[in-house]
Parts: structure tokens; sequence; C-alpha cells
């Protein structure tokens, strides 16, 4: 079994991808556990912090090394939160924080013009040096509500209306089953996972 490190510190994540990629000869262990500390994200855009939380990973690690960037774009915000989606309102801010700010950014926006999107990047990078690291993304269509809707689900999950909604219902009112199934996440590992089987089964 080859030993992967992923960039996360979040133990939600974690059992995510080891669900995922369960059928593959790999194991997945969170950073937490080597011992590293998450770097800061400097990039500008998903894809530059996912590579530079997979090569912090691995360069600490000496393992291959997986990781992900997430958020929301608005169409109307010209693309905020984006990557400051976790920290919109605020480092340590709580989502009902963010969702309040995205609200009132949005006050005067008509429902046809509130066109957002849920990006998910995910990157695996071989070593350290790797240059042409492996990169799958999914996106998650939908528009922003005008008041929060549903108890479950996480971040902007209450105000993220999908495209494919026809009974109006939110995110945070789809069970995790049918959020998987339609999601930038879901999306996102499914890619990736078709591409590490092609990698750890070639040869
Ligand atoms: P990160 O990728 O863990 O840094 O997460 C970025 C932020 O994007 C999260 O803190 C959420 O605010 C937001 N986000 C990403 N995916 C979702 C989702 O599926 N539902 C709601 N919010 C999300």
């Amino acid at each position: 079994m080859q030993r992967i490190v992923l960039a996360t510190s979040n133990p939600g994540k974690l059992e995510e991808f080891a669900h995922m990629m369960q059928d593959l000869p790999i194991t997945i262990i969170s950073q937490d556990t080597l011992g590293v500390e998450p770097p800061e994200e400097t990039g500008l855009t998903f894809i530059e912090n996912a590579i530079l939380k997979a090569r912090y990973a691995a360069t600490i690690t000496k393992l291959p090394a997986l990781a992900d960037d997430s958020g929301l774009e608005v169409d109307a915000l010209e693309g905020a939160p984006g990557i400051y989606s976790a920290r919109y309102a605020g480092i340590g801010q709580p989502s009902s924080a963010h969702i309040r700010q995205l609200l009132h950014a949005l006050e005067d926006v008509p429902f046809e013009k509130r066109t957002a999107r849920f990006r998910s990047v995910l990157v695996f990078m071989r070593h350290a040096k790797d240059p042409a690291p492996i990169i799958a993304e999914g996106v998650w269509e939908g528009y922003i509500l005008e008041a929060p809707q549903g108890q479950g689900g996480f971040g902007y999950d209450p105000v993220f209306l999908p495209a494919t909604a026809h009974d109006g219902r939110s995110a945070a009112a789809l069970s995790p089953a049918e959020k998987n199934h339609q999601s930038h996440r879901g999306k996102a590992l499914a890619a990736l996972h078709t591409r590490l089987l092609a990698c750890f089964t070639s040869s």
C-alpha cells in the first residue's frame, strides 16, 4: 500500500477521501497525524492554494500528497467570496456571519442575476517537485436565495439553491447522499478517483 498524506486538518474530509478511494492500493493519512501544520493560503486562485498545500505537505513528509480547495463564486460579485469563502466576514466567524455578509452584498440583486457556483479543486502531487500534478475539478451551479432555508449541510448551503432543484430545496435541505451525488466535491472526487485509478494500476 502506498501511503499518501492528505493536506487537511478536517477529519470529515479524511473520511470522505478514504471512502471514495477505498478500492485503490493507497492509505490516506491526515497531515495532522504526521505533525504538519497547515501553511498560509497565499494563492489568489483555488488551484494555487490547493497546489501550495499539497506541495508543503509533500515537502515535509516526503510522501505523495493530496489537497483540496473549495468555495462559492457569485457572478454579481465578480466571483466573491471565492477563495475567501471561509473568511468572508472575518477569520473564525460562524457561517451565519458569512451568509449575512453575502446577503447584504446582494441586497438589490434580483433573483435571475443571483447566479453562483460552488467549486472544488483537488490536487495530487507525486512528490514536492512534481511538475505535472493531477488536478480534478467539480462545479455545482445554482442561485443565491434571499434568505436561509433548510437545517442541514454547512457553510453557505442554506442560501444555495441548486440549478437542478426543481422542488425549490436549498443545499441545506438535501440529505448527505443527495448532496454528494450532485455537488462540486462529489464530482471532483469522482474525477480524481478515475485519474488515480489509472495512475496506481497502470504499472
Ligand atoms: P475549504 O475548501 O475547506 O477551505 O472551504 C472553503 C469554504 O467554502 C468553506 O468554509 C465554506 O464556507 C465554503 N464551501 C465549500 N464547499 C461548500 C459546500 O459544499 N457547502 C457550503 N459551503 C461550502
